[in-house]
């Protein structure tokens, strides 16, 4: 088997740098690389799909598991000829698509390769796409078997906040209704190459056994938005164009409460009542 060198010396052999424009700030400890991997899986016989490898700290921690297959995506083709290498030891376990992971068809990749509908999402996500990503594979066709995420801390902390928590809104509605969300690991910005300006954690989640059909989904991010968009305002009136106080009392919620002391499960009713 060939030997990979380090994570710093891939980089500098292949003359690359950090790019802001792509988010990009590197795990290069793989003790820190295997660490979020052993606590996001187990991954055993599955196919893990990961968003924006770089260096490939998180992939090489993954293709270490007994993975199935490892599928990475990578905005900045500067990296492919350097992800390359990993084919060099793992053979055809691992592959690199040079694209941006919000265009891609995930259940299409899958199946183009003969591949298992299923597979698990793994990343150390660029802070400037994180969000859009995680709603792309929450509320989108093609679902996840898993997704361990880092995010930004501030971005972990409202996908995991409880009911009337400061950081509880919209993005924790949504995630928890549809997973289950533990924020599994805290990570200083100093771990990172270079330092972003804020600390970061890592978020999992499982989706739930039962999934609400594409159309309560839709209709769960239209009751949020209308009463997170106004959330200093009484239900009754940030839901009023959507059925206000009548539509509160169905759903046996106060109608003078305001959008944060509403639990998931009862912001799930609304929408199936909607
Ligand atoms: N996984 C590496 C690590 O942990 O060291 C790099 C993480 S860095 C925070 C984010 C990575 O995502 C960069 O390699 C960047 O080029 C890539 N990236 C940024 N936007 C992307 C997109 N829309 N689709 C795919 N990859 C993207």
């Amino acid at each position: 088997m060939t030997e990979l060198p380090s994570l710093r010396e891939s980089l500098e052999a292949h003359g690359l740098m950090a790019k802001k424009s792509f988010g990009q700030h590197f795990l290069l400890d793989l003790n820190i690389t295997r660490k979020i991997v052993r606590l996001g899986g187990p991954f055993a016989g599955d196919v893990v799909i990961e968003v924006g490898p770089g260096p490939g700290g998180l992939t090489r921690a993954l293709l270490e598991t007994e993975a199935k297959s490892v599928i990475a995506i990578e905005m900045d083709p500067r990296f492919i000829d350097l992800l390359g290498e990993l084919n060099g030891v793992y053979g055809e376990r691992f592959e690199v698509i040079n694209g941006d992971a919000l265009k891609v068809d995930e259940a299409a990749s899958l199946a183009e390769r003969n591949l298992s509908p299923g597979a698990h999402i793994v990343s150390n996500l660029p802070y400037n796409v994180g969000t859009p990503l995680l709603i792309k594979w929450l509320t989108g066709p093609w679902q996840p078997l898993s997704m361990t995420l880092m995010f930004q801390l501030e971005v972990a902390l409202r996908v995991v906040a409880p009911v009337g928590d400061k950081d509880y809104g919209r993005l924790g509605v949504i995630s928890q209704v549809l997973c289950d969300c533990e924020k599994i690991m805290d990570l200083p910005a100093r771990a990172f190459t270079p330092p972003p300006k804020v600390d970061s954690a890592v978020v999992k989640l499982t989706p739930k056994t039962q999934r609400p059909s594409a159309a309560i989904i839709k209709n769960l991010e239209k009751v949020t938005a209308a009463a997170f968009g106004q959330r200093r305002k009484m239900l009754r009136a940030s839901l009023k164009p959507l059925g206000g106080e009548a539509l509160l009392e169905t759903a046996g919620i106060t109608p003078t409460e305001r959008a944060e002391q509403v639990s998931p499960a009862d912001f799930l009713r609304l929408a199936e009542l909607l």
